[in-house]
C-alpha cells in the first residue's frame, strides 16, 4: 500500500538525517584532532626526514667494496674471489658457478 511504503521511506530519511548528524558532529572534533595529529607528524618529519632519507638510500644502493683480488661475475653479478674466475670475455669475468 502506498501508506505503508511512505511510512517506510519517511523511516529511512529519518535514520539517514541522524546519521549524517552524527557523523557530522563527531567529524567536527575529530577533524582538528586529525590536523593537530599531522601538524605533530609533519614536525617529526622534518627533524627525522634528512637523516632517515640518507640511511634509507644507502641501504637501497648496497656499495659492495671490490678489494683488488674480487672479481664481479658478468652473469650473476656476485663479487667473487678472483680463484673463482672460470672464464673472462671480452673483459667480463665469469664465476666457476655461472660456468658449471
Ligand atoms: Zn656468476
Amino acid at each position: 500500500m502506498a501508506t505503508d511504503y511512505d511510512e517506510v521511506r519517511s523511516d529511512v530519511k529519518e535514520s539517514q538525517d541522524n546519521s549524517l548528524e552524527a557523523l557530522q558532529s563527531a567529524n567536527a572534533p575529530d577533524a582538528r584532532s586529525v590536523v593537530r595529529e599531522l601538524d605533530e607528524a609533519d614536525a617529526m618529519d622534518d627533524s627525522i626526514v634528512p637523516g632517515g632519507e640518507f640511511v634509507a638510500e644507502e641501504l637501497v644502493v648496497q656499495v659492495v667494496p671490490q678489494a683488488e683480488d674480487e672479481f664481479t661475475c658478468y652473469s650473476c653479478f656476485l663479487v667473487r674471489h678472483r680463484s673463482q674466475i672460470a672464464r673472462e670475455k671480452n673483459g667480463h669475468a665469469y664465476c666457476i658457478e655461472c660456468e658449471g
